[in-house]
């Protein structure tokens, strides 16, 4: 089948979150089965060029010019196109609307131009939301949302200029004064079929708060929408083999991890003690639970456990205000802020750490607690979205002791947080035999996107 991806980020070239590790996961799991893929993603300024191999301009156009490479194994096409991406950056540029509503369109003429042979096109999230409104009738779409927080309401005037006519879309426009287009919503109604990251998150956004006022357009979709577990790259993301990682591991060379946790705590200056640590990996945004964060960073003394917290600040106020708690923490023994972007870290928090803390108030999918669990780093999560189908809690989920991996907590408040994770310190200080079954589990069980990928490939060739 040949398969093209449309998406704003594939890691590790341009990665921001989790979209750049699925459009890069799933796209090599395509591969792998013998699929025809392509990646079609702007060309920012930030891109890592240097991760990609041969990478040269593969067409000069009058509108747009198209360079190509491959990305571990996948071709993938970066427009370059004039007076977009300004600013050089994946998001937060002045212009980001724009600058997506014209890579859109520039993708789908490449397309029509050059690939008009394709199955399925396979759309991330409302950036990429306008190409629908081309291809509708003409190709085959299946869109994905990541977030549906994110919703790219723009003004009808804006995709009037850029060449759409928003009266042909009456389902997604609103306003009358102050007229809207909904980008995400356009994807959801005219896509061939829709879905998002995780059973869980799907029936979410149709029956609680979480459809953020979309959820009637999702159930309009009847059958045509449904929730499809991300997975996680098993060659990328893997002890035994990690670059990143000074000591590889498995479930068998358990010391190795030991002397990662060593690593750690030399390189961010904390105590060398008998305490686990606790780590966290994210975007320091709304959406992962702030106030739990700094709970858990602030409360090391009475959990006894070292708290890591590896984030990037989305933006001014928040890059301040962890800034000034990293400087308080630095004066302790058993608490750190490690702050921005960084790849070659994030693997070194999930390789020494002993617990993966994610405390989102809401969960698509996250991959951070799967990334941990091939590490053998125990999730403590909030049970929602993604994380309740992926985290099944030692004591509470009634599940199997075989099919338990972590520790959950329900309530978005510290003091549920605080037991999940006294909880969770407690069994590994009194049950060192228990905590090593539960690594077990976490490591044996397959996080690929073997299964996943099988799961598009019968959602496409229904369409
Ligand atoms: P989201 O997409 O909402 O950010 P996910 O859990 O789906 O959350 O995916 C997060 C991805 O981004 C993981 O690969 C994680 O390792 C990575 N990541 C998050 N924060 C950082 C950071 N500060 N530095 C490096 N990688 C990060």
């Amino acid at each position: 089948m040949k398969i093209i991806h449309v998406a704003t980020e594939c890691a590790p070239v341009a990665k921001v979150g989790g979209l750049g590790d699925v459009v890069y996961g799933l796209s090599r799991a395509f591969v792998a089965l013998g699929h025809d893929i392509l990646v079609i993603i702007p060309r920012y300024g930030c891109l890592r060029e240097d991760l990609i191999d041969n990478f040269h301009l593969a067409h000069k156009g009058e509108d747009f010019d198209v360079w190509t490479g491959e990305v571990d194994g996948v071709p993938v096409y970066f427009l370059d196109i004039p007076d977009s991406f300004a600013e050089g950056l994946i998001y937060g540029g002045k212009d980001d609307p724009r600058d997506f509503i014209r890579f859109s369109t520039a993708a789908y003429q490449w397309i029509c131009r050059f690939h008009n042979d394709v199955d399925v096109i396979h759309l991330h999230d409302w950036p990429v939301a306008p190409l629908v409104l081309h291809a509708r009738g003409q190709h085959k779409v299946c869109g994905t949302i990541h977030n549906i927080a994110h919703q790219g309401v723009v003004k009808q005037s804006l995709v009037w200029k850029e060449g759409i006519n928003p009266k042909n879309y009456p389902e997604v426009c609103s306003g009358f004064f102050f007229r809207r287009f909904h980008l995400l919503k356009a994807l959801i109604t005219y896509s061939d079929a829709v879905n998002t990251v995780s059973p869980t998150y799907a029936w979410e956004v149709m029956h609680t708060k979480k459809g953020c006022g979309l959820d009637q357009a999702l159930k309009d979709r009847g059958d045509r929408f449904i929730g499809i577990l991300n997975g996680v790259d098993d060659a990328y993301w893997n002890p035994k083999t990690d670059p990143y990682l000074t000591y590889k591991y498995d479930i068998k060379t358990l010391d190795s991890k030991a002397k990662l946790k060593s690593e750690l705590r030399q390189r961010l200056g904390l105590a060398n003690t008998h305490k686990p640590i606790i780590g966290v990996v994210t975007r320091l945004v709304h959406q992962k639970g702030l106030p739990l964060i700094e709970h858990a960073l602030k409360s090391f003394r009475r959990y006894n456990a070292q708290v890591i917290v590896h984030g990037l600040a989305s933006d001014d106020k928040t890059l301040a205000r962890y800034t000034k708690l990293q400087d308080e923490l630095s004066k302790t023994d058993d608490a750190r802020i490690f702050l921005g972007f960084d790849e070659a870290f994030a693997h070194k928090v999930y390789g020494g750490a002993d617990l993966l803390l994610v405390p989102s108030l809401f969960e698509p999918c996250g991959l951070t607690q799967l990334i941990a669990l091939r590490y053998g780093t125990l999730p403590i999560v909030r049970k929602t979205g993604g994380l309740a189908d992926t985290v099944f809690d030692v004591t509470y989920s009634g599940k199997p002791f075989s099919e338990c991996n972590g520790f959950t907590f329900v309530e978005p408040t510290p003091a549920a947080m605080d037991k999940a994770i006294e909880r969770a310190v407690a069994l590994w200080r009194e049950s060192p035999e228990q905590w090593f079954q539960l690594q077990e589990h976490a490591m044996g069980k397959d996080y690929s996107w073997r299964h996943s990928a099988q799961q598009y490939l019968d959602l496409y060739y229904a369409l």
